[in-house]
């Protein structure tokens, strides 16, 4: 966690992207601009969240720096999911065999950078929720399979 901050010339999003867990033992920094801004309604996501959905930031694995104690759960068959060791808030979600790390969208230090691209598992989605004018899924079986476990 070395590198100065700068704006990126291209976006104007700050880079180092920071965010961190709520008591502060774990911080993190994405050193390059997300791929994709997405949010889940899958039961997994809102259990361990306490949340009616998951809005993620989607970065190349190699291009997140998280420091401090995590603790790991195993939410599925392919993936673990990172907390802080501390306070427990959720940190990130990683699949075995991707190239890929989704941080919270709520983690970061200016939450207002990114807004949602798409939804997935609206089949669990809350009617009370407003439309997104997103593209949506209904499960996650056309996208990676993410979250497949939680059907
Ligand atoms: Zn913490
Ligand atoms: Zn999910």
């Amino acid at each position: 966690m070395t590198r100065a901050d700068h704006v990126n010339p291209q976006n104007g999003l700050p880079v180092p992207l920071k965010g961190g867990c709520a008591c502060g033992a774990v911080r993190f920094e994405a050193i390059a601009e997300p791929i994709r801004v997405g949010l889940c309604h899958c039961m997994t996501c809102r259990k361990k969240h306490g949340s009616a959905f998951n809005p993620f930031v989607v970065f190349q694995f190699e291009d997140v720096l998280i420091g401090g104690a995590l603790q790991s759960w195993r939410s599925s068959e392919h993936a673990t999911r990172l907390s802080c060791a501390t306070c427990a808030s959720p940190i990130c979600y990683q699949e075995d065999a991707g190239t890929e790390i989704e941080l919270n969208l709520g983690s970061f230090d200016d939450t207002s950078l990114f807004a949602p691209q798409y939804e997935n598992w609206t089949v669990h989605r809350e009617t009370w929720l407003p439309a997104l004018g997103i593209p949506t899924r209904a499960t996650d079986s056309d996208f990676q399979k993410r979250h497949l476990a939680n059907a």
